[in-house]
């Protein structure tokens, strides 16, 4: 996966995988009229966890489907590294980059039952019509990756909420996307498991040089952060510098 790239001109530069420029989205209209989300820009950097936190209602689903071509912002826009404006693309185009360019991780794991854990992560590869062999060394490859090697076999109920979600973020990257997006990975794993989830997740941003950004509302969680994203009423509120140097 992608690392840390020299560009022309020689000077190695983190250009932003995804920046968002006045990002706003309202919901209704009228007396109805919900500003879920209001004027937020951001740079998601690759090889580096950007963690979204604020309360319930906060607006943090709501620009996480922003950032993730789930929805489309009311003003604003979302632009990829490839200069193209996500947030106006056909939505052919967006499929596409979802597809290939971007991992998903549920607060519910959103696992197939009747489904091995092998079996799941293997779901987007088959989509892709990856051919047989390669999806099988992929499967091996990324449940190695988070620690379930010995579990492939396993369905869902057989395995921890922990466990669960550990498939799910195999899912989530074995279509080696350079985008994670992971709403709440956490809230429904107790804190000590939902701290060694976080662990993974920073552990593949920076292995793997993805640009992750990751919601939650678990104050311990945000110490893992790389860049921190405060949202209040729908408005970034961070105080802290948002990019660190190194
Ligand atoms: P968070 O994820 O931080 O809890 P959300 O992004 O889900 O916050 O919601 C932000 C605000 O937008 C809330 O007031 C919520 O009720 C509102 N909202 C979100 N989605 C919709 C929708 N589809 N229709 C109407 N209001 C919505
Ligand atoms: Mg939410």
């Amino acid at each position: 996966m992608s690392q840390p790239t020299a560009y022309p001109g020689g000077s190695v530069t983190r250009t932003p995988v995804l920046t968002a420029r006045g990002l706003s989205r309202t919901f209704g209209s009228g007396a109805t009229e919900v500003h879920a989300l209001s004027a937020v820009d951001l740079e998601v950097p690759a090889g580096r966890l950007t963690v979204v936190r604020g309360p319930s209602g906060s607006g943090k689903t709501t620009l996480l489907n922003l950032l993730g071509g789930l929805d489309r912002p009311t003003s604003g826009e979302v632009v990829l590294d490839d200069g193209r404006v996500l947030s106006s693309l056909p939505e052919r185009d967006v499929l596409e980059v979802r597809r290939t360019r971007i991992g998903y991780v549920f607060q519910s794991f959103g696992l197939v039952p009747v489904l091995s854990a092998a079996e799941n992560v293997e779901v987007p590869l088959r989509l892709q019509r990856t051919p047989v062999a390669e999806r099988s060394a992929r499967v091996a490859e990324v449940l190695e990756l988070v620690g379930l090697a010995r579990h492939a076999g396993q369905r869902p109920y057989e395995l921890s909420g922990g466990q669960q979600q550990r498939v799910g973020i195999a899912r989530a990257l074995v279509a080696r996307p350079d985008i994670l997006l992971a709403d709440e990975p956490t809230g429904q794993l107790d804190s000590e498991t939902g701290a060694t989830i976080m662990d993974l997740i920073v552990e593949v941003t920076h292995s793997q040089g993805i640009a992750s950004v990751v919601s939650t509302h678990d104050p311990v969680l945000i110490g893992r952060a790389d860049q921190l994203v405060e949202l209040h009423d729908g408005r970034r509120v961070d105080v802290r510098p948002s990019e660190d140097d190194d």
